[in-house]
């Protein structure tokens, strides 16, 4: 029935954008385990449109449940978010102005809102034994005349007792409820029944916490929170949360629910089918904004056409481009496959910036001690370090594989292994000889050591090799680097110098002859 209220509720879908109201989001996680994909996109498309509108983006702590709790998940869950890039304005490391943004915080305020509501008889306390209190299919007027709640004075004695009760909402079970979702459209929930069953949501539990639906509602008030994003696994929960901001007085902010992402074949997400921690894609070596990336494009159309699930932009160009009536209506997969070229020219970029030189030189040295050895790295100057990694950035999917494809230029190559061997049994001995001397001699004849002139010059020279383009290409980058692919052999040779790159080919040369 749900499900079916929400695909009709599609085609009437609005762009609602609040005007003139101030802009504040808040991500709400629950400490419940780790960050998942779809909680980043969650998190993401809330801090894009506080982003967007100049407004606020709030990290609130929703521990609740008590029972749920994972030691460690709220600190885990922010440093997934804080590596993402997404920073909050306000949040409990952060403090503001409407703290404390911990829930288990904050019991006193929603005491003080469910003691209004039993004042105004929109709310009453439930004493009966667990067992009796389940749920029944009949409404639950008819469930409230079965139970006839005490009197104050009675209620107040039996609480003195350690009588343990909850606290109900009085809800109409043949109320319609109705809202505008910014992703759903008109949505309308009637009757008051959800999943097959009908009961009054109970808004403080037996041992005096509040349930999500209270506590969530009143925060989102007392925040003032503008807009709600959030799954549409929240969509069944909606009819609690309209009766209790009808209850409050209070007016409900714009709901956004976001569609899920699923798996390919259309179930829930889950590690079965592969990675859905934010953490597994850390550790697999890929970079924040590839991820962000990938995420915030999928279920997204994005405003320029060309833009798709594999094109690159970064957080500045998300934000730019972030609308709520761009998101899908629909379930989307994470294209992953997508992944290791975003995360590449993400890494190339952050090469190329300026900016990311300490950093990227703080993240690659332990990667070259690791794979060449400390003494050696340690003799390599920053700026040759970065040259190199520059030019070994565009042939990998994570920084970590920098080192080993660029290993070669502070080592001596490899020429036994077993690619130069292939490609030598390729190529004569004669041809191999000329076209590595008269390498020597072209490379000595270079005046000046500019990487466009050398460029241009070695295209010249290719030109007029009896041998053939392809084989002198691999001739040389064989001896310069033992490897079969690799950059551009004029950037091997500009990045080595010339003297090394002249005396590793005539290291080649004497190598592969005594060989013979
Ligand atoms: N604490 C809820 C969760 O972890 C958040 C729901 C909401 O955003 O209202 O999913």
């Amino acid at each position: 029935m749900f499900r079916r209220s929400v695909s009709s509720c599609v085609q009437q879908r609005h762009a609602l954008d609040t005007v003139g109201k101030a802009t504040r989001v808040r991500f709400a996680p629950s400490p419940t385990g780790f960050l998942h994909v779809g909680g980043l996109r969650t998190a993401l498309f809330n801090y894009l449109l506080a982003r967007k509108r100049g407004g606020q983006c709030i990290l609130r702590i929703e521990d609740t449940d008590q029972t749920r709790l994972v030691p460690g998940a709220t600190d885990a869950l922010q440093s997934a978010l804080t590596w993402a890039g997404i920073q909050f304005d306000e949040g409990p490391s952060q403090g503001g102005n409407f703290g404390p943004y911990v829930q288990s915080e904050r019991l006193e305020i929603y005491q003080k809102y469910a003691k209004q509501l039993l004042t105004d008889k929109l709310a009453y306390r439930d004493f009966r034994p667990l067992a009796q209190r389940q749920p029944g299919a009949r409404a639950a007027a008819l469930m409230r005349e079965a139970y006839l709640p005490p009197g104050e004075d009675e209620a107040q004695e039996r609480i003195a007792r350690g009588e343990q009760f909850v606290i109900r909402l009085k809800m109409d079970p043949d109320r319609t409820f109705e809202f505008e979702d910014a992703v759903y459209g008109a949505m309308s929930f009637r009757p008051y029944v959800v999943n097959g069953t009908s009961d009054d949501p109970i808004i403080i539990k037996s041992d005096g916490w509040p349930t999500y639906h209270l506590a969530s509602v009143v925060d989102d008030s007392e925040m003032a929170i503008s807009h709600v994003l959030r799954g549409e696994e929240w969509l069944p929960s909606m009819p609690k949360h309209l009766a209790i901001y009808e209850a409050l007085q209070i007016k409900p902010p714009q709901f956004v629910h976001l569609p899920l992402l699923i798996n390919a074949d259309g179930s829930k997400l889950s590690k079965r089918s592969g990675d859905v921690r934010v953490d597994d894609y850390r550790v697999k070596g890929i970079e924040p904004e590839a991820l962000v990336n990938l995420v915030a494009l999928t279920g997204y159309n994005h405003q320029h056409s060309e833009a798709s699930e594999g094109e690159m932009l970064n957080m500045e160009q998300l934000i730019d481009d972030f609308e709520l009536n761009r998101i899908s209506h629909s379930r989307a997969t994470l294209p992953t496959d997508k992944l290791p070229f975003l995360n590449r020219r993400h890494i190339i970029q952050k090469m190329q910036d300026t900016q990311q030189k300490s950093t990227m030189l703080a993240r690659l040295r332990p990667l070259y001690a690791a794979e060449i050895g400390p003494d050696i790295e340690a003799g390599i100057s920053d700026e040759a370090l970065l040259q190199v990694a520059s030019l070994g950035c565009q042939r990998v999917d994570t920084l970590a594989q920098i080192p080993a494809s660029t290993a070669y230029f502070f080592q001596k190559p490899r020429w036994n292994s077993k690619e130069c061997r292939s490609f030598r049994q390729s190529i004569p001995d004669q041809a191999f000889d000329a076209v590595l001397t008269d390498a020597k001699q072209f490379f000595k004849d270079i005046m000046t050591w500019d990487s466009s002139f050398l460029h241009a010059q070695l295209q010249d020279w290719m030109k007029k090799q009896v041998h053939g383009r392809a084989a002198v290409q691999k001739s040389l980058r064989t001896a310069l680097t033992g490897l079969k692919a690799g950059p551009p052999v004029a950037d091997i040779a500009f990045a080595l110098g010339q003297s090394q790159t002249i005396g590793r080919l005539h290291e080649a040369l004497t190598w592969d002859q005594a060989q013979r």
